[in-house]
């Protein structure tokens, strides 16, 4: 069991769909042996406990897309030693970001349509 000088871990979670978080959890028999290894302080997809920061290591998954969510990020990189991006979300965007793109998006596809008239019956 780990003591009070093994390394806390923490998980946070911004817009995503917890696919990240998921494939932690399903790695089960790794994650006991890593209980060994660092203390998980903070991983509420996994367990209701938190322990306050700070942390040594920090994984984040999903983007960052609201006013609060750019705050809470700051105050996890604050409390973090290490932080570390897991997945496509928190790394690029992931699918949140092609919301940046829908102005150009739309436009390509209504210049690329012809006028389509019905015919009378
Ligand atoms: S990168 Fe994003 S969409 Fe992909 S599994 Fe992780 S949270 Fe889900």
């Amino acid at each position: 069991m780990a003591d009070r000088k093994t390394p806390k871990l923490a998980v946070w979670k911004f817009s995503s769909c917890d696919g990240c978080q998921l494939t932690l959890l399903d790695c089960e028999d790794e994650l006991l042996a890593l209980t060994e290894e660092v203390r998980i302080s903070y991983f509420l997809e996994a367990t209701r406990k938190v322990e306050k920061g700070p942390y040594d290591v920090s994984l984040v998954e999903g983007s960052i897309t609201t006013p609060h969510d750019i705050k809470a990020i700051r105050e996890v990189r604050k409390s973090s030693r290490v932080l570390v991006t897991i997945g496509a979300c928190a790394t690029a965007g992931g699918i949140q970001a092609l919301r940046n793109f829908k102005k150009a998006l739309f436009a390509n596809r209504i210049d690329a349509q012809a006028p389509i008239a019905a015919p009378r019956q």
